[in-house]
């Protein structure tokens, strides 16, 4: 790596406008080329599925740099134009538009897609699915002449849209197939507080569904179709049954990919001239001692940093606690650290949950893995140093209200 290397920065998302950004701030003088599919340059899109949709936020509001920051740090921004292939030989990564861009570093920030359905009828029109700007300007669009509107997946993306469209004054099902809505991520105990957010919100929310059909009129969803046989009438259908990694380029040059690109705790991959950061990296983080692949705004926010100065030979490791956020009706959560189902043994509620103000722990032992604070603020940081510190903690002071979350400890 010398000060006249290229660098170059594949996927137009938060993480690749991190990585410029992180890259100029850490000194490297060096060209620095960004090569995004999108049309727009990189925007943050946890409001697609909130205030943008509502119409409550400006797109301007969502950019992560006003258009001249480009310019201004020298940073050449290459837009509407997919990288198709990796040589890994020669350097240099083709562009659709069949020109070579030369690289001495390479970071792969190419965040993930939508999964799509595949059951018969999936193609038809006012089916959506929402993940770029212009999904949700064409949802929100929709909503305009769609009274009957059907969320297939209750995950965060399809409740966060439910809850817009009731914010509409649209009717809303959500159907689900597993008993209750996140209880992958959450468990059963905290799905129910989205389970009874939702109903007592006016949705028509159904689990443990299947979907069989969309069936259509003149080429347009009008039903949807559950396995039981039951009908359910659509204006609007809106997918959010989740994602998959874009590892394409990564994977056909060869490159070790494993739900994501493979990357260690430096975000370097198998091979060390190429990096990834953001949805599309599994990476090793050390304070959880396993390879992670996190969905969220936070890691797309701060993962870059650590492969900037990765790719410019310095030392720095990622070993942030994943962290997210969400906001439905008048409920705003945060959630801190990572429990999969199996890693814990149980959760502990600190607060009213019945009116939605509280924390919940997910605890192994007398161990806090994570922490979600719901319609409580100003306590992530605590709750961050609860797990950070791997200490044992009492659950009978973790739940009680009157101790401070700095004296939990057993
Ligand atoms: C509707 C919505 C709501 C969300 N809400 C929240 C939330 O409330 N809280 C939270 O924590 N997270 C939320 N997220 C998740 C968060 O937005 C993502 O984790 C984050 O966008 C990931 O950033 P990224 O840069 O890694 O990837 P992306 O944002 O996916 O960006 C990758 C970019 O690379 C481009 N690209 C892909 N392949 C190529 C290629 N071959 N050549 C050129 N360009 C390519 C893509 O088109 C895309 O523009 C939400 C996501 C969505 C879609």
């Amino acid at each position: 790596m010398t000060a006249t290397s290229d660098f170059l920065i594949i996927g137009g998302g938060l993480a690749g406008a991190r990585a410029a950004e992180a890259l100029r701030r850490e000194g490297f003088d060096g060209g620095i080329t960004l090569v995004g599919e999108e049309p727009l340059r990189p925007y943050l899109r946890p409001p697609l599925s909130k205030d943008y949709l509502q119409g409550k936020a400006e797109q301007e509001s969502l950019f992560v740099h006003p258009a001249v920051w480009y310019r201004d740090h020298d940073v050449d921004l290459v837009l509407g134009t997919a990288a198709t292939s990796l040589d890994r030989t020669h350097h240099n990564v083709v562009l659709a538009d069949g020109s070579r861009r030369p690289f001495d570093r390479l970071l792969l920030c190419t965040g993930s897609t939508p999964k799509s359905l595949t059951i018969p009828g999936a193609d038809l029109d006012g089916v959506h699915y929402l993940r770029r700007m212009e999904d949700s300007e064409r949802i929100k669009e929709a909503f305009a002449g769609s009274p009957r509107v059907v969320v297939i997946g209750g995950g965060w993306i399809g409740l966060e849209t439910a809850a817009a469209a009731r914010a509409a004054g649209l009717q809303v099902t959500i159907l689900e197939t597993a008993a209750l809505p996140l209880v992958g991520v959450l468990g059963p105990h905290v799905a129910q507080v989205f389970a009874e957010l939702h109903r007592s919100n006016g949705v028509d929310l159904r689990c443990n569904v299947e979907v069989e059909r969309l069936t259509g009129d003149a080429g347009r969803v009008t039903d949807v179709t559950l396995g039981d046989g039951s009908i359910i009438p659509a204006d609007l259908v809106i997918v959010g049954v989740g994602i998959t990694p874009n590892v394409a380029l990564a994977d056909e040059a060869g490159i070790d990919v494993d739900n994501g690109i493979v990357v260690d705790e430096h975000l370097q991959s198998s091979d060390p001239e190429v990096f990834a950061a953001g949805d599309v990296a599994n990476a090793f983080n050390r304070r959880l001692d396993r390879h992670v692949r996190v969905e969220h705004w936070a890691n797309a926010e701060h993962q870059p940093a650590i492969a900037a100065m990765s790719m410019m030979d310095r030392t720095a490791t990622y070993d942030r606690l994943p962290f997210f956020y969400s906001d439905q009706y008048d409920l705003g959560l945060e959630y801190t650290g990572y429990a999969e189902a199996g890693d814990y043994d149980r959760v502990v509620f600190r607060g009213d949950v019945e009116s939605r103000e509280f924390i919940a722990f997910w605890l192994a032992g007398h161990r806090v893995l994570a922490g979600m604070n719901v319609n409580t603020w100003d306590v992530s940081k605590q709750i961050e140093a609860i797990i950070t510190s791997g200490l044992a903690v009492d659950a009978n002071r973790l739940a009680d209200v009157s101790v401070s979350l700095e004296d939990v400890r057993a």
